[in-house]
């Protein structure tokens, strides 16, 4: 029924949140595309966010031209920007409302007392714990360096989720990952807690990202509940790799989207899964016609880590010099 049709649209609200720590290469591109089209595809909205929590790794000038790149591009949002640099006041009345609630605690332990915990199964080092039963406590105050970080208490249950593609997911986060900082010892906070806090006040519904992301989601999932928070549908799609295995980063020095962006755009529906259209578009408005009346989800290649094309693919940085 047309109504119905028209109350899911009107409650889908997807977002893309670039961390500006570099121009946008084959590998953001795919995640915008795949979480644009998904909205556009819902008849939903398309929200920006710059995650810029992290000052220390914002790069000068990157977020302008994140934005001009998707201009370019054709991607069209919703409403104004946001940027998490200007919300620190929020995510500190997120972190009270946690503290009251007694999860969380303050840690003392230096990066040198961490250095020899081992990863677990995801890859992490697994906070052992060391200060949860110290009772440390220092005032809650919101004081940059104040010398402590602030972790959340984690369960020994289980957090599960369904994914859109790749399905159920179970994490254990008492054993994959531990008590988990929320806020550092230099007092920015962390990713974790600006995405939930910023994903439930943008109202998003439904989060289109990475797969590398997957291992973040369960982690997510416990802090929305924590603070009462709905939780969004996730569809989590392949990372982009270079030829040798690694995510396409300015680290690994991915190309930046230069040039026609109608060839980049077809190669990354293509990367997607999505077949090609019969004839090329004529435009970058036409591309977006034709992906957003056939994009299908359900194409998706299961792998959860996918090479890019060569073109796009990157390469390591060069050892250094001896
Ligand atoms: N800011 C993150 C990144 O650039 C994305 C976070 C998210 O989509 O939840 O990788």
């Amino acid at each position: 029924m047309a109504a119905t049709v028209a109350g899911a649209a009107a409650r889908y609200r997807g977002r893309f949140a670039p961390s500006p720590t570099g121009d946008l290469h084959f590998g953001s591109l795919v995640a915008a595309l795949a979480s644009h089209a998904d909205a556009r595809a819902a008849g939903g909205q398309w929200l920006l966010r710059i995650e810029d929590v992290d000052i220390a790794r914002v790069r000068a000038g990157a977020s302008d031209a994140i934005l001009a790149t998707l201009e370019r591009f054709g991607f069209t949002w919703d409403g104004p920007v946001w940027r998490q640099s200007l919300r620190g006041d929020v995510y500190a009345a997120a972190l009270e409302r946690l503290h009251a609630l007694g999860l969380l605690y303050a840690c003392a332990c230096s990066r040198r007392e961490l250095a020899g915990v081992k990863p677990g199964a995801i890859g992490e080092r697994v906070y052992p714990g060391f200060c949860r039963d110290r009772a440390l406590r220092p005032g809650f105050s919101q004081a940059a360096d104040s010398g402590f970080a602030w972790r959340l208490r984690v369960p020994a249950a289980p957090v599960g989720f369904v994914d859109r593609h790749y399905g159920p997911q179970s994490q254990d986060l008492a054993a994959d990952v531990g008590d988990f900082i929320l806020r550092r010892r230099d007092g920015l906070y962390a990713y974790q807690l600006a995405v939930v806090v910023d994903d439930a006040e943008q109202g998003i519904s439904d989060v289109v990202r990475g797969a590398d992301l997957l291992a973040s989601t369960a982690r997510q999932i416990y802090l929305q509940r924590s603070l009462g928070c709905a939780t969004p549908r996730y569809l989590h799609v392949p990372v982009a790799v270079d030829a040798q295995g690694n995510k396409l980063s300015k680290q690994f020095r991915a190309p930046a989207l230069a040039g026609d962006p109608l060839p980049t755009l077809l190669a990354a529906w293509r990367f997607l899964g999505q077949p090609a259209p019969a004839e090329d578009p004529a435009s970058v408005a036409a591309f977006w016609a034709f992906a957003i009346s056939s994009w299908d989800p359900r194409r998706l290649p299961r792998a959860p880590v996918v090479p890019a094309p060569p073109t796009f693919g990157g390469r390591p940085a060069p050892s250094p010099q001896r």
